[in-house]
């Protein structure tokens, strides 16, 4: 098998399409967002050279270090893991978009970084739907207070919900937590909060999360291959 970083990428897409189409759903409904956490700035260019221009990051150093590194190729940097609010300053500077908002003290850090900096930044509501102990992301029973809350801050552009599904291989259990993101999610357009982005699935269960509804897959693993750490270097 072909297995230069086109060659993956193309068959990436089309297993995503493929999965949009298993269910019922317009693949241009489905966004993939490629996760370059770990992976240097040559294969990054490389990935630009293929028309991507958008990569997901876990840590602010690397958001930092890359978009130096990357100056000249007008990246879109989204930072997907979890931010300590003394790093908020960066995200506000650096990344068009945050996916990992899960508090309120971050809201707030992000809000005044975001005022000096006079940027506005993306944003999706990270939320737990497992009950893993070790998982960032905020309470659902939060969510609709969290989100009343966010709409005081014009800086913010809540645009939609994020979730990592719990790890393990039994399927149902795994879907179960991207169903439980999109009721999180049409719980508050009845409240009357729209938010119409859904990120959740990554490269091992992605087909599930299509079929509940995701409109934007996280994909590192099957696009620039396997890491040099293991996921719990990051996922802490
Ligand atoms: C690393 C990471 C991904 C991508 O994981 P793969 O299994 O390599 O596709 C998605 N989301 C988050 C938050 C990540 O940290």
């Amino acid at each position: 098998m072909d297995d230069t970083l086109r060659a993956r990428w193309e068959r990436l897409r089309e297993r995503v399409d493929d999965a949009c189409r298993a269910a019922g759903r317009d693949p241009g409904e489905v966004t993939v967002l490629p996760v370059s956490k770990t992976f240097g700035p040559d294969l990054i260019r490389e990935a630009v050279g293929l028309g991507l221009h958008r990569f997901g990051e876990n840590k602010v150093q690397e958001i930092r270090d890359k978009s130096e590194a990357l100056a000249e190729c007008a990246i879109d940097w989204v930072m997907i893991g979890h931010l300590q609010t003394n790093k908020a300053g960066v995200v506000a500077r650096l990344a068009t978009e945050l996916q990992s908002l899960d508090r309120p003290k971050l809201a707030a850090a992000l809000d005044r970084h975001l005022r000096t900096e006079n940027r506005v930044l993306d944003v999706l509501v990270q939320v737990k739907t497992s009950h893993e102990p070790s998982k960032y992301g905020l309470d659902p029973a939060q969510l609709l207070r969290f989100l009343d809350e966010l709409a005081g801050y014009p800086t913010l552009r809540v645009r939609g919900l994020m979730t990592l599904a719990i790890n393990t291989s039994d399927p149902d259990t795994v879907r179960g937590c991207f169903r439980r993101l999109r009721q999180l999610r049409d719980d508050a357009a009845a409240r009357g909060h729209d938010l119409p982005r859904l990120s959740m699935g990554m490269s091992g269960d992605f087909p599930l999360a299509i079929a509940e509804g995701a409109t934007e897959v996280r994909i590192g693993t099957a696009i620039f291959g396997a890491r040099p750490y293991p996921d719990s270097h990051y996922w802490p």
